[in-house]
């Protein structure tokens, strides 16, 4: 049987980062979030019929903040998606959340329904750099989270932190990975912050009012970030994931390993049956089911080709010319390693394997470099 992810999007927080472009409203009516969860299962219903021949060996309740709906929503679109489709005895169910929301009973309700990850957002451990992004809670009201998670029986736990912010410096950057690491997770994402069109920070922007670390020193936080995580054992498996070993999030890598999933949700995109679709950004149409598929692209085979490249280069592995071939033909591969191969004397990319892939250096710039390398 084919395996196949899920992922739900439940776009409500608390209130609204200042970097944030995500598809989020806050401060979500409990009226809103009921028609939203009750909008949501028949999605999954209807969608269950086609995908009747998979396997769903991940689930990813993501967001927004998935955990402001409370424990009884979240564990109904689970128990929606468990009563329809068949899922793996072992599959990976992972639910975002935020420090704030949720407390030990709650997350007990949805240790019970059958979740087994959680993604928390913390960013940084300094109330400073947590203020400046506009995050609504503090490094205590973080611990008082996962202290609470693990209570409840969650053994599973990412940290999302962030380089990059206002105010950070390399040195208050390494504290907060030190202070993740002390609490000993077993997944850390460690994303840099971009500024999004349409934020409160792209406009600070560009008034000159947002300063930010220089570029060597968001370079030097992301070289040193990651020696410092691999010494605490947590291995890099993709530009910026770092996991126990085992503990790598298999819903993440089916993404760059270009494998099927169906999103659920408002902005949720799916890539299924060969065809890509998203649903609508307009969270009225969606509650009453109205456009709900927005965009539907055929994918030619030089996309994803491209895609494929541009994907799987994300990860540690990178590329291996024989899984490469097998998707696509041993001579597809030829321009793409011509093109690669040219950044091997700067030290940006090497061999692994019988492939290719980025080093350390080359994984910071990788933006630029796929740039140069991808036929889009
Ligand atoms: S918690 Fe996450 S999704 Fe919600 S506003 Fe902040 S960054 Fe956006």
């Amino acid at each position: 049987m084919k395996t196949l992810g899920l992922y739900i999007h439940l776009p409500f927080c608390k209130s609204k980062c200042l970097y944030c472009d995500f598809c989020s409203f806050p401060h979500p009516r409990l009226e809103v979030m009921e028609k939203y969860t009750a909008r949501i299962c028949e999605e999954l219903a209807i969608w269950s019929e086609r995908a009747r021949d998979y396997t769903v060996d991940t689930v990813y309740f993501g967001g927004g903040t998935p955990t402001v709906m409370g424990g009884d929503r979240l564990s109904r679109m689970l128990e929606t998606v468990t009563r329809h489709y068949t899922v793996a005895r072992d599959a990976e169910i992972t639910v975002e959340c935020n420090p704030r929301t949720g407390n030990f009973a709650e997350f007990k309700t949805l240790r019970r329904a059958g979740f087994n990850r959680v993604s928390v957002g913390l960013q940084s451990t300094h109330p400073n750099e947590l203020k400046r992004l506009g995050r609504g809670h503090s490094f205590d009201d973080f611990c008082a989270t996962y202290d609470s998670l693990c209570c409840a029986g969650f053994e599973n736990i990412s940290v999302d932190v962030m380089s990059g912010i206002p105010e950070q410096t390399v040195e208050s950057y390494m504290q907060t990975l030190a202070r993740v690491c002390d609490l000993s997770p077993q997944h850390i994402s460690a994303y840099g912050l971009i500024v999004e069109e349409g934020t409160p920070f792209a406009i600070l922007e560009s008034r000159g009012q947002l300063i930010l670390p220089d570029e060597e020193e968001a370079r030097q936080m992301y070289m040193d970030g990651a020696a410092y995580l691999e010494n605490r054992g947590f291995g890099q498996y993709e530009i910026s994931n770092f996991a126990k070993a085992g503990y790598e999030s298999r819903h993440n890598v089916k993404y760059w390993n270009c494998e099927e999933y169906i999103g659920f949700g408002v902005a949720a995109y799916s890539d299924f049956c060969g065809a890509r679709f998203g649903n609508s950004r307009d969270l009225d149409a969606y509650i009453k089911g109205e456009s709900i598929e927005c965009e539907r692209d055929a994918i030619s085979e030089a996309e994803r080709q491209n895609e494929y490249v541009m994907l799987r280069m994300r990860l540690c592995e990178g590329i291996s010319q024989t899984a490469f071939a097998k998707r696509f033909g041993a001579a597809a591969f030829m321009p793409f390693e011509k093109k690669l191969a040219t950044y091997e004397s700067s030290g940006l990319v090497c061999r692994r394997g019988d492939g290719l892939a980025f080093t350390r250096e080359g994984m910071y710039v990788s933006n630029a470099i796929l740039s140069d390398v991808l036929d889009f």
